[in-house]
């Protein structure tokens, strides 16, 4: 066991504060990571809450986690010390079902183990990436390519891999007209990563303040939800729409905008259920559906797919000691578009 400096909650809807907690020695298969930066993921604030329910104390949270290897167990083939790397949202997996064969860790029916918030295999409790030192599987690493710059990378790993994956999989690509829900950490990503596959790219934000950064990030098109004359000029146009947003929203008006045979797909996690009248699916023979991050293999070639296009988030890079602030900042959606922790500051 090694001690390492984090930043931690205490208990639930604490203030995060400098601490340090133990990382496990390396072990076999292991990778030791030297952290260099930690994205805020909203996610993080929602656990550190308790907005998706009982969470467990202390909690270090982060899973976009950039970093260097600094040491390998003996059985490691996949990296040696020097190394860049990101680990995102899983640490483990029972390896052994049909989703872990599948590429689908994820949705590992075994018990995935989540980089924090969670307990490992071995009983002990995980700790994420607001801290200076990680001990991650080889198999639950990944590689950070040579062209793509560590700080813009850490985000990949969560916001990058929630919005490729969707998009991969329902077919945003030439000739789509894909719109993204949200202009934030996720959706950010999802513009970019969108308009790299070469489809038709349209923003649905809730008003026209960030449509200058809409349309530089990629998008063709840019308009404000709050006016409902864009649920009537849009009706019926989009092949696909992804959307990132974590309060509840009106889907039954979304799937309004989807042309016959199209796909809404939600990558946002609300804390309350929503209402939909299942009239506006019937309609249009239209799909809703939901996506979780992606799998390990999946968030390699996202990782991949974005070095080769120059694509990395747009961030605000921080200290330690702001990270309270930036919590209430994304809570107001005043972040463009991730924070990211110098871990070097922990
Ligand atoms: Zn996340
Ligand atoms: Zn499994």
């Amino acid at each position: 066991m090694t001690t390492v400096a984090a930043y931690a909650a205490p208990a639930g809807k604490a203030p995060l504060e400098r601490t340090t907690i133990e990382r496990r020695a390396v072990r076999e298969f292991d990778v030791l990571i030297d952290i260099k930066f930690a994205g805020i993921c909203h996610s993080d604030i929602h656990q550190v809450r308790e907005g998706w329910g009982e969470a467990i104390f202390p909690m270090v949270p982060g899973h976009e986690i950039a970093g260097v290897v600094s040491e390998v167990g003996p059985g490691v083939t996949k990296f040696k010390v020097g190394d860049r790397v990101g680990v995102g949202c899983l640490v483990d997996s029972c390896r052994e079902c049909d989703n872990c064969k599948a590429g689908l860790e994820q949705h590992c029916t075994g018990g995935s183990v989540g980089t924090y918030n969670a307990v490992g295999k071995d009983g002990e409790p995980t700790y994420g990436g607001y801290s200076t030192h990680v001990v991650v599987d080889e198999n639950f690493t990944v590689r950070i390519p040579d062209g793509l710059a560590l700080d813009v990378a850490a985000p990949l790993l969560c916001a990058g891999i929630t919005t490729y994956s969707p998009l991969k999989q329902w077919g945003a690509g030439p000739g789509k007209k894909v719109a993204v829900i949200g202009l934030g950490g996720l959706g950010h990503m999802g513009v970019k990563i969108a308009h790299a596959l070469g489809a038709e790219v349209t923003v649905l934000s809730q008003s026209l303040r960030k449509k200058d950064d809409g349309l530089k990030l990629g998008a063709d098109h840019y308009h404000a939800t709050s006016d409902p004359k864009t649920f009537e000029e849009l009706a019926g146009s989009f092949d696909l729409i992804v959307s990132t947003v974590s309060a509840p929203l009106d889907f039954g008006a979304y799937l309004g905008l989807l042309k016959t045979g199209g796909a809404l797909v939600n990558v946002g996690a609300p804390e309350e259920p929503v209402a939909l009248n299942l009239f506006s699916l019937i309609g249009g023979n239209k799909t809703l559906a939901g996506s979780m991050i992606g799998g390990i293999a999946e968030t390699q070639e996202m990782l991949d797919f974005c070095a080769e296009h120059g694509i990395g988030a747009e961030i605000e890079l921080i200290g330690a000691s702001e990270i309270n602030e930036a919590y209430e900042r994304v809570q107001a959606s005043d972040v463009r578009y991730r924070f990211v922790i110098d871990t070097a500051t922990i």
